[in-house]
């Protein structure tokens, strides 16, 4: 997959996942009696590739239902997949759907909704040492001088560890979160969303905190997010998502400036830009039409009912993710005809 690239600390190969609902007690009598049920599967995440450097930060971005989340619950080993394969520095730790789910410590997960994923009844110290006692990280003596050491490289005081995670704002309950995920000690940091909660002032600072962090750290993350100018700011590749497929992957400068694929285009035109030398806002260009259903995804190429520069081949033969113009950035489009790489 990515044979151009320097030995990769986290591989990703063809994972997907797909949910179907259980059947309700009628729709399940009905089979039995040999009646037709129609199942619904959701195609989440569709055989979706890439890899990890170490110290790297990729960012992940699309639209609302894409699959990234889900993707990303999947590599953190909280959804199992339904097929597909993953590894930390050749250890592999998500097998296909048909073995157990390998779980491990070494990815953690920094999500959305702070509050929702902090325990109310809970002090913050218990918070950040129950994952590092369980794991024997480090032992019970030693565990408030570890809060206090992850409290601290999150900006917060010491004397947090007293307190419950309800008298703390936002941004600091967000900071907790991270120091809980960094207490684990993780090779690898997914993080989804983790400021569209927050307000704008307090998204700045947690960028900035991540951007600390990994220069204090050496982080490697899978930043999931929506937000093209927080991933600009934050990230050394980006992967765009659609309809559950990376449909290009690259330098993140390299794409924002010269973006390959009409998806790609068109999100980059959909963000509200200032006229030089005017106070105005541009018009923007919005993305025509809807994102289709994950369960019923169009056929051949999933962007092919938006794309103004569809053709019949787009809507039976689905691309597959190509090298561009420059195979050694790992610039890479899932496109049959892919645009020239203008700004
Ligand atoms: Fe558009 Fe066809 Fe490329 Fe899909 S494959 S993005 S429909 S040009």
């Amino acid at each position: 997959m990515t044979t151009a690239q320097p030995a990769m600390l986290v591989e990703v190969e063809a994972v997907s996942k797909r949910f179907t609902p259980q059947l309700s007690l009628g729709d399940r009598l009905a089979a039995l009696l040999g009646s037709p049920v129609e199942t619904r599967t959701v195609h989440a995440v569709d055989r979706v590739s890439f890899g990890l450097e170490q110290g790297e930060v990729l960012g992940l971005v699309g639209e609302s239902g894409c699959g990234k989340s889900t993707l990303g619950r999947v590599i953190a080993g909280i959804h199992p997949p339904s097929e597909g394969r993953a590894s930390i520095a050749g250890e592999t730790v998500m097998g296909d759907g048909r073995t157990p789910l390998k779980r491990t410590t070494r990815i953690q997960m920094v999500f959305q909704d702070p509050f929702a994923s902090l325990d109310p009844r809970v002090r913050i110290g218990e918070t950040i040492s129950e994952g590092p006692l369980a794991h024997g990280l480090v032992s019970r003596t030693d565990a408030p001088a570890y809060v206090a050491r992850w409290l601290t490289a999150v900006g917060l005081p010491v004397e947090a560890a007293e307190r419950f995670p309800h008298q703390f704002s936002g941004g600091q309950r967000q900071r907790v979160a991270i120091a809980r995920a960094l207490a684990m000690q993780p090779d690898v940091l997914v993080c989804d969303e983790p400021v569209a909660s927050l307000d704008v002032s307090i998204q700045a600072q947690i960028i900035n905190l991540f951007l600390k962090l990994r220069r204090e750290l050496g982080l490697t993350m899978l930043f999931i997010s929506h937000d093209l100018g927080v991933v600009r700011h934050l990230c050394d590749r980006v992967a765009i998502m659609y309809l559950g497929r990376i449909v290009e992957i690259g330098p993140a400068a390299e794409i924002f400036a010269a973006p390959r694929h009409p998806y790609t285009r068109a999100l980059l035109d959909s963000v509200p830009k200032l006229v030089t030398g005017s106070d105005e806002l541009v018009t923007f260009k919005p993305i025509q039409g809807e994102l289709p259903s994950p369960l019923s995804p169009p056929p051949g190429c999933h962007f092919h009912q938006r794309c103004p520069r569809a053709e019949a081949r787009c809507r039976s033969d689905a691309p597959q993710l190509a090298g561009g113009t420059d195979e050694g950035t790992g610039h890479r489009v899932s496109c049959h005809f892919p645009l020239a790489g203008e700004a």
